[in-house]
């Protein structure tokens, strides 16, 4: 029987319902106990690293998360990490950056209500993870409502419904059909994975509204190493309003700076419009194509936590890892 380590981080799977509101209080010994048909899946051992709601996970975090792993590497078959739903695409993808190749599953999972609830998605979850961790399925991912996601191509996409997670310009890796994986693509990996150990947490993003000015880009990069724009549309910045000087200013002081749409689908492409082109060939700034803001933002701070070369920085960024960028490396 495979060997399985369950890592708790807290969420609402672990939440319990206090005069404050649904807070994280079970441990993972207490979430096993409510399916304990898990036994005849797989031998569980437990760490309870953690016991947060997500929306207080740092990159600090993320990091304990890929040691905890990179200590028990060699003990278990797989892993499966309870975590909240609100953060858990970020973690997933700062996973698959900090351990690249994993021929072993790591799963996260979590639930949109807690496991104690009578109405709950908690018990699915954490048994289709299971399932998913005792079998061959290399890498990071998201095991969540009976789909499985890569973890570089993961967002929250429903506040509430069971089916709170899409897999966002890629397709799912697989369906538990009746807790039966169904497999549609395997990712690749290595003999060994490659673990890493630092992350520079000083990346931040920007939405464009309508009217933006300059200042609160000013306002980010004087603060961060790195900023990312979520523009309009295929991507560009509005010609008034002295973006193009902005950016022109803090790229020559060092700063990093990526372009991504607020559309959720089908990503960037800078090359279409004047408001876009000008940027990419005449600034040098980088553009996340397909990739999603939560694998750009970790992306950033895995590459800025080794190098601040530029053009290293650029070979990187557009070095697909775990499948998180397509375009334009492999088209
Ligand atoms: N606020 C919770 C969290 O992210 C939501 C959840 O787990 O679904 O920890």
């Amino acid at each position: 029987m495979k060997r399985i380590l369950l890592i708790g981080t807290g969420g609402t799977i672990a939440s319990e319902m206090t005069v404050g509101g649904l807070a994280p209080e079970l441990t993972t010994e207490q979430l096993l106990a409510h399916i304990p048909a898990i036994r005849e899946i797989c031998r569980v051992e437990c760490v309870q690293l953690l016991n947060l709601d997500s929306t207080s996970i740092t990159p600090q975090h993320w990091l304990m998360m890929a040691r905890c792993i990179q200590e028990r590497y060699d003990l278990y078959d797989g892993f499966v990490i309870t975590h909240g739903t609100d953060t858990m695409a970020y973690t997933a993808a700062a996973l698959s950056y900090l351990i690249q190749g994993s021929p072993k599953p790591i799963i996260l999972t979590g639930a949109q209500k807690p496991i104690g609830f009578d109405s709950t998605d908690s018990k699915d979850n954490l048994t289709d993870a299971f399932r998913c961790a005792a079998e061959d399925l290399p890498g990071v991912s998201i095991v969540f409502n009976h789909q499985v996601i890569l973890g570089t191509r993961a967002r929250k996409t429903r506040t509430k419904s069971f089916q709170a997670f899409s897999s966002i310009n890629f397709p799912q890796l697989g369906v538990l059909r009746d807790g039966v994986l169904l497999r549609y693509i395997r990712q690749e990996c290595a003999s060994r994975p490659v673990f890493y150990d630092r992350l520079d947490s000083r990346v931040a993003l920007m939405k464009l509204v309508p009217g933006a000015d300059r200042a609160q880009a000013d306002f980010l990069l004087e603060r961060s190493d790195a900023l990312i724009v979520e523009s309009f549309g295929v991507g560009g910045v509005p010609e008034e309003g002295g973006f193009y000087e902005c950016l022109r200013h803090w790229m020559a002081e060092g700063r990093i700076v990526v372009l991504t749409t607020q559309v959720p689908s089908e990503g960037s492409d800078l090359e279409v419009y004047h408001v876009g082109r000008g940027l990419k060939n005449d600034l040098g700034v980088l553009e996340a194509y397909d990739m999603t803001t939560e694998a750009v933002v970790a992306k950033l701070m895995w590459i800025l936590g080794q190098t601040r070369e530029r053009e290293a920085v650029e070979r990187m960024f557009y070095t697909p890892v775990a499948r998180d960028i397509l375009w334009p490396a492999e088209c």
